[in-house]
């Protein structure tokens, strides 16, 4: 219980980063919805064009091919948490983004720079219009799409956490298989030349291994909390 903290009606934005299978989804979410935030998910604009670029026989093995596309497509997020949805050119696209084929193929789409200034641009233009405040998940968030968020967050966690948490989440799926298919998406994240999967130097490190989801979504909201109360 917070004393004499009571949230202000003030706008915040927070920005959760961190590699696949830390639980970043599942936090930004219930923070988002116990704080009364909005809520984006980057990565889910990342894969919704990578779906549209693979139903529409784009090469993703050259990216000249995916520059030359990258403004095609029309994505829109809904930023409720308690019902987030993404569309492409009007078609929700929130299960086929999900599949092997687009996780297997976005890291290659989204290391393409024309990708990442169009994506950019539409978070940023998402977290400008959330008046009430709003809980950004990604890679790249606190580092280059809103460095001037009120609070970073950067999540970690063991790879066997991660793989684990992952093939609990996907149907039929190997903890093995799993975990070498996070850490080649992680180091493809990490590497690339634009806007990689980084800590920013003044993000809050919250390494999950070891905690339960609640325990991860209880800090999170004690440090927006804190951010809110001016501490
Ligand atoms: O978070 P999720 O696993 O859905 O992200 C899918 C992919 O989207 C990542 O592996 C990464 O290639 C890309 N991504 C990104 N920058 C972000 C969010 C996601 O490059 N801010």
């Amino acid at each position: 219980m917070e004393n004499g903290a009571a949230p202000t009606a003030q706008p915040v934005i927070v920005a959760i980063d961190g590699p696949s299978g830390t639980g970043k989804s599942s936090t930004s979410k219930a923070v988002a919805a116990q704080l009364g935030l909005s809520y984006l998910d980057t990565g889910a604009q990342y894969r919704a064009i990578t779906w549209w670029m693979v139903t529409n026989g784009i090469d993703l093995t050259d990216p000249t091919a995916i520059a030359a596309v990258a403004g095609k497509p029309e994505i829109v997020s809904g930023t409720d948490p308690l019902a987030p949805t993404i569309t492409v050119d009007g078609y929700d696209v929130a299960g086929p983004i999900r599949t092997q084929e687009v996780t297997s193929k976005v890291s290659a789409v989204s290391a393409v720079p024309e990708v990442r200034t169009r994506i950019t641009e539409l978070q940023r233009s998402i977290a400008a219009g959330a008046e009430g405040g709003i809980v950004v998940e990604g890679r790249d968030i606190g580092t280059t799409v809103l460095p001037d968020a009120d609070l970073k967050i950067f999540l970690t966690a063991s790879p066997e956490a991660r793989a684990a948490r992952r093939s609990g989440e996907v149907k039929g799926s190997d903890v093995a298989a799993t975990r070498e298919a996070l850490i080649q998406r992680d180091a493809a994240d990490s590497s690339r030349k634009t806007s990689p999967l980084a800590k920013a130097g003044d993000a809050v490190e919250v390494d999950t291994t070891e905690l339960t989801l609640a325990q991860v979504i209880e800090c999170v909201v004690t440090l927006v909390e804190e951010k809110r109360a001016g501490k």
